[in-house]
């Protein structure tokens, strides 16, 4: 039987604390770079394994390194001297990317398996790890008209095949190292997370920036028709990266959440039918579709049960996608606009 353990409190975050990010290249990484300096935290490291240039964004004074975190040494490295961890690290993309690509979605559990250890090694008191909806059993989101899952619904396992199975397992890893080692960890299941700096080309990018990304190509090439994966009645929720950011700080220092799963996702559900209709009234426009049912569509519906964290934080992700999607359509177009120039604008 689990027995609960004392937790110590311990100091509040100081603001030359170092904190340690991995997948910083990447769109939430780097933004959560970016928040933390904005609240006045003057030691942040970055890390990614991709080409400095290649990052999505560039916070000013933050350290930035280029590591491989699949590799323990450079996990060590990354680590040195933290008092919080942030990973942020994965090999993963959208439904296209997941569903084809499930030895690297698996492998990505080296950078977990290294990097929670050489946290604990480097004595620091926070761990926080992105686990996904992915983790979910598949079998409870066959159906559009889908129930909201919660957190208890991971369990009997049928996670999504590779990605998901990759988080679940994770998942285990931040429980037990609360549990034999005494290092307070953290699990949030992010639901669908869009906005600005996020991938919107390429073959990794979700729904939400693959839809305005298409609404911007048909427009600028006069075809005026859409593709769309599936039948368009899939149904999912998103949410803004700004809630994503405020969630994640919310759940790294809510002791009540120590090796906790819990949701962090807006429980607003929309179709992919739904979704473009709102990117094509923010364009101003109305597309023919073209329905692909030879594409990736990923499980029927999938939302957010928001129950647990309102009980806990007394807050969940509450912008709404009209809100989200407009700054999110007007970042893509000026990213399409530049590339058409032979520019790339990193933020
Ligand atoms: P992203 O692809 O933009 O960022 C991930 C970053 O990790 C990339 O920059 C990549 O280069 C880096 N990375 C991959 N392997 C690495 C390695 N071995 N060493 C160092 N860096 C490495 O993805 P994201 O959307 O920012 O996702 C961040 C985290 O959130 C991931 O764990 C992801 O699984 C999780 N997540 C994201 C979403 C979403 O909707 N974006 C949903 C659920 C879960």
């Amino acid at each position: 039987m689990e027995t609960k353990r004392l937790v110590e409190k311990d100091p509040a975050l100081k603001k030359d604390d170092l904190i340690v990010i991995g997948g910083a290249g990447g769109f939430i990484g780097g933004s959560l770079a970016r928040h933390f300096h904005k609240r006045g935290f003057n030691r942040i490291r970055a890390i990614d394994k991709k080409p400095m240039p290649e990052w999505y964004q560039r916070t000013p004074g933050v350290e930035s390194l280029v590591l491989d975190l699949s590799e323990e040494a450079n996990c060590r490295r990354a680590c040195q001297g933290a008092v919080e961890v942030y990973n942020l690290a994965a090999d993963m993309g959208g439904m296209g990317f997941i569903e084809r690509f499930r030895i690297e979605c698996l492998r990505s559990i080296l950078i977990n398996t290294h990097m929670i250890e050489a946290a604990w090694r480097a004595g620091a008191r926070r761990y926080f790890f992105s686990s996904s909806a992915c983790a979910y059993n598949t079998l409870l989101q066959q159906d559009p008209a889908v129930t909201a899952l919660k957190e208890s619904d991971a369990y009997p396992a049928m996670a999504e095949r590779g990605y998901g199975w990759e988080k679940l397992m994770s998942e285990m890893f931040c429980q037990e190292y609360w549990a034999e080692r005494g290092m307070k960890t953290f699990i949030a299941r992010f639901h669908n997370v869009y906005g600005p700096n996020g991938t919107w080309d390429g073959g990794r990018e979700k729904a939400p920036a693959a839809l305005c990304r298409k609404v911007i190509e048909a427009l600028d090439s006069g075809k005026r028709s859409i593709s769309i994966w599936g039948d368009g009645h899939q149904t999912r929720s998103f949410m803004y990266i700004e809630d994503c950011m405020e969630g994640i700080d919310k759940i790294m220092h809510c002791d009540e959440l120590i090796a906790t799963p819990i949701n962090l996702g807006s429980s607003e559900l929309v179709s992919i039918n739904e979704l473009l209709s709102k990117v094509e009234r923010i364009a101003g426009a109305k597309l023919k579709r073209e329905y692909d049912l030879t594409a990736p569509r990923g499980v029927g519906g999938r939302n957010s049960d928001n129950t647990f964290i309102q009980q806990v934080l007394k807050w969940e992700p509450g912008t709404t996608l009209d809100v989200g999607l407009r700054a999110t359509y007007a970042w893509i177009k000026k990213q399409y606009e530049a590339r058409k120039k032979g520019k790339r604008v990193v933020e």
